[in-house]
């Protein structure tokens, strides 16, 4: 439950200024969730009565879009916090002083100053990177790297290593979701994480305008160009595709460009398209974009999908086994944000509901958003597919020999097919050629059984034929 107000907070802090979530909603503390109902808890009347006038609905919005469902929220005055939100707090202030009133020995008191100064220090740097408009969630650490994004990995961790020495500019471009702002964003974070006064500036291609515009109006040209040519070391770009046909913004742009390429500071732009191929850019800005290295970014095939997922429970503190990975990787194929999003809601719903994140669960909400996740695969490409593992044939599967070296494919294919496609057991029994369904069923409980052995090297094998299946 704690998981989902953090959820929901991640969610606010994208909706309020940090000044204001600052001074309201992190203070707002978890209590307990009884029905649908939310108890969160406040320090005084004051505080309760303004975020009931100002912030209910934000909240139980946030609240209904982490969990997946209408739920209403009751905040309650409390002095100290009892319950199941205590353990979860850490609160720095009171770990001080309990440190102090129980006037532990000197060693314990400097291991906590210690704890809290390492906590402060990494704070202080999720602020500076908030402060420059990036998510501290966005770093190399926590992306994961397959072959559809090593290529581009790799040159934005050089480009973060040695600024305007290997790639400049650095061209990102790929689909929807697949992962190209947070590179952009890693190589922000990272050259802030070695010098936080180091001038990183972070915008979409649409904010340039917006700013430029705001200072054409407001005659504030001089310090517009100053902002971006004089006073900054590290110019980050996402989605420039949105200056295409926009004029003027390309002239300012192309001579932002410019200025900082000559006074050797690094550019990295991210778009959705090849330079050649964006519609709309003058030929003078496109080429520049060629000068450093262009890097796509493709679709994660299963192996990353699934690890993406594996990551992103383990940070969210979701429980969920390499089943539901499978099931969620191979439904949702091309885009990483869905796929995230989609855990995030499953896991806030399986621990609302107090269920376990089972795949019979995992379907039946992935049923309820509307996301297909019937296997396209049928029995014939699972009998293709094992029979061409093993080297035999698929007549050999469908046939009755029984030696082991055919029977052990057969079994293989026959529970492949009964946890991947819907066909009962006496159907399964018929297109194996004929056999009966008690034959297939006996198949089905060994492998399963064989299978739930951890860490065999059976239940690899049978994970290796998996994704090869799904990839
Ligand atoms: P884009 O800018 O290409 O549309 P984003 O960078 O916004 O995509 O990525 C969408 C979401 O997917 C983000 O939450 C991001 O952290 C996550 N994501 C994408 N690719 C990966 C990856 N390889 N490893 C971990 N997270 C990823
Ligand atoms: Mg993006």
């Amino acid at each position: 439950m704690q998981d989902i107000w953090n959820a929901a907070l991640r969610e606010l802090q994208t909706k309020v200024s940090t000044e204001n979530f600052e001074s309201w909603f992190e203070k707002i503390r978890f209590h307990h969730c009884d029905e649908e109902i939310f108890y969160l808890a406040v320090d005084d009347d004051f505080f309760k009565a303004w975020i009931e006038d100002n912030y209910l609905d934000l909240i139980e919005d946030a609240l209904a879009e982490a969990t997946g469902e209408a739920v209403e929220v009751v905040l309650d005055v409390e002095e100290a916090l009892e319950g199941e939100g205590q353990a979860l707090q850490v609160d720095l202030d009171g770990q001080r002083q309990a440190a102090r009133t129980a006037r532990l020995d000197d060693d314990i008191q400097t291991a906590l100053f210690d704890y809290a100064d390492e906590e402060q220090q990494s704070r202080d740097l999720d602020q500076v990177v908030s402060d420059s408009g990036m998510n501290p969630r966005y770093t190399f650490d926590e992306f994961v790297v397959g072959t559809s994004n090593q290529f581009t990995y790799a040159a934005c961790r050089a480009v973060a290593n040695t600024p305007a020495q290997t790639y400049n500019p650095l061209f990102i471009f790929g689909g929807v979701g697949l992962g190209k702002t947070h590179l952009l964003q890693a190589i922000g974070v990272q050259m802030l994480e070695q010098d936080p006064r180091a001038k990183v500036m972070y915008l979409s291609s649409e904010e340039f305008m917006n700013q430029l515009i705001t200072s054409l109006r407001n005659k504030e040209m001089n310090s517009f160009r100053n902002q971006f040519r004089n006073d900054c070391d590290l110019l980050l770009v996402d989605d420039i595709q949105f200056i295409g046909g926009k004029d003027s913004t390309q002239e300012e742009f192309f001579h932002t460009f410019n200025a900082l390429y000559q006074s050797g500071k690094q550019i990295v732009v991210t778009s959705d398209k090849s330079p050649q191929d964006l519609p709309g850019i003058e030929e003078r800005l496109a080429s520049r974009f060629s000068w450093g290295l262009i890097a796509d970014i493709q679709p994660p095939g299963i192996e990353t999908r699934v690890a993406i997922l594996e990551k992103k429970a383990e940070a969210d503190g979701i429980e969920m086994n390499k089943d539901v990975a499978m099931l969620l990787a191979s439904s949702i194929r091309s885009n990483v944000r869905e796929l995230e999003g989609t855990l995030i809601r499953l896991g806030a719903q399986a621990s609302l509901m107090g269920t376990p994140l089972t795949v019979e669960f995992a379907r039946e909400m992935l049923d309820r958003m509307n996301i297909d996740h019937r296997r396209r695969i049928g029995v014939d490409e699972i009998m293709r597919t094992v029979a061409s593992h093993f080297d035999i044939t698929v007549s050999d599967m469908k046939g009755p020999r029984r030696t082991r070296a055919i029977s052990e494919p057969r079994q293989i294919a026959m529970y492949l097919s009964r946890k991947h496609t819907k066909h009962s057991y006496p159907e399964l029994g018929r297109r194996f050629g004929g056999k009966d369904h008690t034959t297939v069923l006996a198949a089905c409980k060994k492998l399963r059984e064989l299978v739930e052995i951890e860490d065999n090297d059976f239940a690899r094998s049978i994970a290796d034929l998996e994704s090869i299946l799904f990839r």
